[in-house]
């Protein structure tokens, strides 16, 4: 008993129920700063007035019965200074003298000093939710953390698998043990984890915690990023690794909030693209069908009778044609809100593919009569399979009528090839070509290579192109010189569709 009472890091004293000291250990001496010979048989120093009314109080409950064993205080040190302590009393049943009390005295100024800095940093990180720029919130991210509870802060973001980057750090330099040895660590720098375990808690979603010192903790960040942090001084805990998923989590909140707020604005500005492309290509043949319509109206009038059957025929066409521009128009919108809502139905039928490019193919030739373009097609007898007709048809529509259009009146060859488990489609011109640098975008919404005088349009084509063949399961690429002329080819699995 003596022993324990020696080596116990937590101060202990016996007390009678007056607070008469009987027994202080090292502990208590070490803690208040007065020694046992200073109190024993004297009341307990750490307390006067009202702390020392309450003190007694709460024993005298406690030993009824009538309160919890521990309480909270703040008591003083011998050199007047406060110490936060919890207080925890057990009667000790005395058969010879008055009754007492054994009384141990847990110092809790670390403990309130930890909160307090855990508190201070999660009200700051509220602040990480002010912004709406990614990179603003990463900063801010880092810089909360440093230096209260790491010498150094940094955020890894991975893009490609197994090499994660640096995207944003605080504090002095920490350097990975794989790269630097220990001993050789400038002044003032810290470990960190090696690329591996900051890949392997982005990958697995687990922090990982090397206790040192010095001293490092990894936690994920969103889906593709991680919080490192890392100190020389001391060895962080399970409390501090607790206390960096809280803001991780927090942080992660903020970057979807930035993303979603991203993607908001950019559906708003293709919403405006969308209206002003459209109200633009819409507005145009309405007024050519207008002009046609008043001025065949007006030949009506002027001369019913010597209104010559060709007037009326070359009238009527332009009409027609102008119509079936709007309606692939409005076609193309709509696909575009149908694609975006997700609600591309497919629905797949037995469709014999060289049938189907043979048919588009005449249907293109008649509308195209004018331009002189040449179609060429190389097709097998076994490009049978799954897919929805209408869908493809509009794949072959759109490829083929860009090769005649853009074709400057050269032949225009279209290719089927047919294995067992797939079909390829070459659709090859001899036409304008397109300059390398816009390959890349020209599936993407809206993107054109050519100006809006030259060519009408409205870059919605092979977008739709792209979204259909990568919703029955294929692939859509394209090829081309300036000047020389393109090639588009799309590869369909058989079975999908
Ligand atoms: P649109 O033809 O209505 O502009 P598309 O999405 O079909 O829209 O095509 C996007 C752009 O790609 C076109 O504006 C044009 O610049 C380019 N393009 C498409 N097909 C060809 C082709 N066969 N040859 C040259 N350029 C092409």
């Amino acid at each position: 008993m003596e022993a324990l009472l020696r080596v116990s890091p937590v101060a202990i004293h016996l007390l009678d129920l007056d607070g008469t000291v009987r027994l202080w250990n090292p502990a208590a001496e070490r803690l208040f700063g007065w020694r046992q010979d200073d109190v024993l048989g004297h009341r307990a120093p750490w307390a006067t007035g009202a702390r020392w009314e309450t003190f007694l109080h709460h024993q005298e409950q406690a030993a009824r019965g009538l309160a919890p064993s521990s309480l909270e205080l703040e008591l003083h040190r011998r050199d007047g200074t406060p110490v936060q302590v919890e207080l925890w009393t057990a009667p000790m049943p005395s058969s010879t003298g008055p009754a007492q009390h054994l009384a141990l005295l847990v110092d809790l100024t670390e403990r309130r000093r930890d909160e307090a800095a855990r508190q201070r940093l999660l009200d700051a990180s509220d602040g990480l939710a002010s912004s709406l720029d990614p990179d603003a919130t990463l900063e801010h991210l880092v810089r909360l953390a440093v230096p209260a509870h790491a010498e150094s802060c940094r955020v890894f973001r991975e893009d490609v698998p197994g090499q994660p980057r640096r995207v944003a750090s605080a504090g002095v330099e920490a350097r990975s043990p794989a790269t630097t040895e220990a001993a050789a660590l400038p002044d003032g720098a810290t470990v960190s984890p090696d690329e591996a375990t900051v890949s392997r808690v982005i990958a697995t979603g687990e922090p990982a915690l090397h206790a040192g010192p010095p001293s490092w903790l990894c936690v994920p960040l969103a889906r593709t990023g991680a919080l490192v942090l890392s100190t020389s001084e001391r060895a962080y805990t399970l409390r501090e690794l607790a206390l960096a998923r809280e803001l991780t989590r927090r942080a992660s909140l903020a970057l979807d909030n930035a993303r979603l707020y991203h993607e908001a604005r950019q559906a708003l500005r293709a919403r405006d693209e969308v209206l002003a492309i459209a109200s633009h290509e819409l507005k145009s043949p309405i007024s050519a069908l207008r002009l046609q319509v008043q001025s065949l109206r007006a030949a009506l009038e002027r001369a019913p009778e010597a209104l010559l059957r060709e007037r009326l025929h070359r009238g009527l066409d332009l009409v027609g044609r102008q119509v079936k521009r709007q309606a692939k128009l409005i076609d193309a919108l709509l696909d575009v809100s149908r694609i975006h809502a997700g609600r591309l139905a497919l629905t797949p039928e037995p469709v014999d593919l060289s049938a189907l490019v043979r048919e588009v193919a005449e249907r293109l030739e008649l509308e195209f009569a004018g331009t002189g373009a040449h179609l060429t097609l190389t097709l097998p007898t076994d490009a049978h399979g799954h897919w929805d007709r209408l869908r493809l048809d509009q794949v072959l529509t759109n490829l083929v009528s860009n090769a005649v259009k853009y074709g400057r009146g050269n032949p225009v060859e279209v290719a089927l090839s047919s294995t067992d488990a797939q079909v390829r489609l070459d659709v090859r011109d001899a036409g304008i070509g397109i300059a390398p640098e816009h390959l890349p975008r020209l599936f993407h919404r809206f993107e054109r290579a050519v100006s809006d005088r030259d060519y009408g349009g409205v870059g919605l084509g092979l977008w739709i192109v792209r979204e259909v063949v990568e919703a029955m399961g294929g692939h859509v690429s394209a090829s081309s010189s300036p000047g020389v002329g393109s090639t588009f080819t799309v590869v369909l699995p058989k079975t999908r569709g």
